[in-house]
């Protein structure tokens, strides 16, 4: 079986969550199974060498869960990028457009140094809005996006074309 193909297996989908008409992917089966979790860890950990990542951006919140790990095997800072409100320090803000709404997104000022390689990592690409939001921030930060990282893409909604505008790689395992 390919690495896609046992994620796929662990994915369970979850109609109706968190509103009506949504199918969601929950991604917590794959997280009881540690010999999984290492291949995927080691999957992301061969992208971030490939294109010489120095740090680890994790979304909130699945984003923490791999992104973590894929900091500490590597042996780069992990920094969070989290909802608006919930990070202790100075932080600088993106706010960006949902179907409905608005979302804030911010990151500790100090958490990137300028000309830093950065991956931005996350659990799932829809349409691209919160993983561009975090290379925002990146960027206001003098940071630098290498690539973008994600376990599943929903290719239907073309999140991909939003972020590979600047050239950056993404690469999901699932697709
Ligand atoms: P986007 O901004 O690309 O439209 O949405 C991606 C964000 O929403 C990610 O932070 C991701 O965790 C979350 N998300 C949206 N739909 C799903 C889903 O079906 N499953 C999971 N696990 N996360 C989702």
């Amino acid at each position: 079986m390919t690495l896609a193909e046992k994620i796929n297996d662990q994915i369970r989908d979850i109609t109706d969550f968190p509103k009506p008409g949504i199918i969601f992917k929950d991604i917590t089966p794959v997280l009881s199974h540690p010999k999984l979790v290492t291949e995927i860890v080691d999957w992301f950990v061969e992208k971030a060498k490939t294109d010489g990542i120095d740090v680890i951006v994790g979304v909130e919140s699945r984003g923490f869960l791999f992104g973590m790990m894929i900091a500490e095997k590597l042996g780069v800072p992990f920094v969070p990028v989290r909802k608006e409100g919930k990070l202790p320090y100075e932080t600088i803000k993106y706010s960006y457009d949902l179907e409905y709404g608005s979302a804030t997104m911010e990151i500790h000022k100090d958490a990137i140094k300028k000309g830093q390689k950065v991956m931005i990592h996350d659990d799932l690409l829809a349409t691209g809005g919160t993983a561009l939001a975090a290379a925002k921030l990146v960027n206001e930060l003098g940071g630098k996006v290498g690539n973008f990282t994600f376990l599943i893409e929903l290719g239907f909604l073309e999140g991909k074309k939003k972020l590979a505008k600047e050239n950056e790689a993404v690469y999901s395992i699932v697709t």
